[in-house]
């Protein structure tokens, strides 16, 4: 389940080693988050374009699981595709869905113009399009490096078809400090190919005059009088707390690109009721060294068992599909392992330098909205603690109604999640008996 990094690389094994394998993702084509790519572009990464056509892949694009039974006989996957249920069983499932953006609530990211850096980074990357002039890339994390390169590249491409194009990166903010990457130096000693991306990365900077301002938040985004104007206010961040000292500052812009990194897609797991573990604050998939997840026959692996970027989750791909084929204490398996522990080490390291904080809802003193799709404020939820004795994500949302829109909490449970660890209890596993959006035909049949 899942085409992007983790579920080809183990499809890709599987493939070669004669085993049938069903490839389910809703979206139209392979790659996942990590090689979305246009329609008419071809495959981003050349390893992988033998296993596209491979003859013992049966690839199920614009096919969205929602949901699993697991009985003796099998896991029967249930999967819509062009409004038609698919029903299939299976002797062993690879969960590979992947994580959702986590965008932090700031008053004024509901206006248009502003986006999760993900969503900028599909427009640039699905369809070659950049929706503004003036550009903000904010928030926290290594994610933002990837953006800001594929903005650059498309702002070049951009004026050297049109030189009269202005368009612009206006200002880059990054919440943490750059010293904290001293919290990652084991990290960066066992993954020294990391210190040259990251070298790569700045020297590029330089040579656009770019600069990426630290310690510092956007607090609010505010219309202005002029058309698709939006004034912003960036403050530092001291700690965990914003200060007034030194001052903030304010800047206009038209597209303002946010993302506080990745939280696991526990969707599917959540149908499968299978064991989660803690992880950074993180809920993820608990799996052993061989990717097998607490459920005989379901193996996880990518993002879902802990954000670490590409390579762990191809990795991990491969591990899972080597123990699918009885080849879990082999040698190549044992090499891969020692390669994914290295890439953990600084995957870990790196949630440590750029870890959210927890109190980010103090960082203003406005009200702000939460949960976009049933328009719950932050207020509304914290009320729902301190006065009507909500004391999980659960309660909170019976009470409130957070997480029960269309999207069912995909984008505002994991900071519905830090507002109830602060007022509530800990108590804040995911539970979804149903994965998407069915027809009650779909459901009766
Ligand atoms: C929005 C976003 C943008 C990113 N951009 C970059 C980037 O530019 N550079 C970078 O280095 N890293 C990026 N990352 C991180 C990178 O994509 C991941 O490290 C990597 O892709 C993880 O691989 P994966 O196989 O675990 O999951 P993914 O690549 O996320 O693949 C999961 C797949 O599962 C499918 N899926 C999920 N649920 C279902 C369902 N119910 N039914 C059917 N299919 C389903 C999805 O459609 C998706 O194709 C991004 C992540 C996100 C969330």
């Amino acid at each position: 389940m899942g085409a992007g990094p983790a579920g080809l690389a183990a499809a890709r094994i599987l493939s070669e080693h004669s085993v049938s394998v069903d490839v389910f993702d809703q979206y139209p084509r392979a790659g996942g988050q990590y090689w979305r790519h246009a329609k008419n572009e071809p495959f981003p990464a050349e390893s992988f374009k033998t296993t596209l056509t491979s003859s013992r892949l049966n690839w199920l694009f614009e096919c969205s699981i929602w949901q699993i039974e697991s009985e003796k006989s099998g896991h029967t996957i249930y999967a819509i595709q062009n409004g038609r249920t698919i029903e299939r069983t299976y002797d062993a499932l690879l969960i590979a869905t992947g994580a959702i953006e986590r965008p932090l609530p700031i008053p004024g990211w509901t206006l248009p113009g502003v986006m999760t850096a993900g969503a900028l980074q599909s427009l640039i990357k699905g369809q070659g399009l950049i929706p503004g002039e003036r550009i903000v890339v904010a928030g926290s994390g290594p994610f933002l490096f990837p953006v800001i390169e594929s903005l650059q590249k498309s702002i070049q491409q951009s004026s050297s078809s049109n030189p009269s194009s202005d368009i612009r990166i206006v200002g880059i903010f990054e919440a943490r400090k750059l010293s904290r990457w001293l919290l990652n130096s084991v990290g960066l000693l066992l993954n020294p190919e990391k210190v040259i991306d990251a070298m790569r990365f700045l020297i590029n900077l330089k040579r656009e005059k770019l600069r990426v301002t630290t310690g510092r938040v956007i607090t609010s985004i505010k219309d202005t009088n002029s058309k698709n104007v939006k004034r912003i206010s960036v403050m530092p961040l001291k700690g965990e707390k914003v200060s007034n000292n030194p001052t903030g500052q304010e800047l206009d812009c038209d597209v303002i690109a946010i993302s506080y990194g990745f939280t696991p897609d526990l969707t599917i797991p959540s149908i499968l009721k299978l064991k989660t573990v803690n992880k950074e604050d993180d809920e993820i998939v608990m799996v052993d060294s061989n990717q097998r997840s607490s459920k005989l026959g379901v193996w996880a692996a990518g993002e879902i068992t802990g954000i670490g970027g590409h390579e762990i989750a191809i990795r991990e791909g491969e591990i899972a599909a080597l123990d699918i084929l009885g080849k879990g204490g082999s040698l190549t398996s044992a090499i891969r392992k020692i390669d994914r522990w290295r890439k953990q080490i600084f995957a870990t390291g790196l949630a440590r330098v750029y870890k959210v904080s927890k109190r980010w809802f103090e960082w203003n003193a406005d009200d702000v909205v939460v949960c976009r799709c049933e328009e719950v404020s932050r207020d509304e939820i914290i009320n729902s603690f301190r006065e009507l004795g909500a004391d999980s994500v659960r309660t909170s949302k019976l009470f409130t109604r957070a997480g029960m829109g269309m999207c069912q909490g995909r984008l505002c449970h994991r900071n519905v999640q830090d507002i109830a660890r602060v007022f509530g209890s800990e108590s804040t596993k995911i539970s979804r008996p149903i994965g998407g959006a069915v027809t009650l035909g779909e459901l009766s049949d």
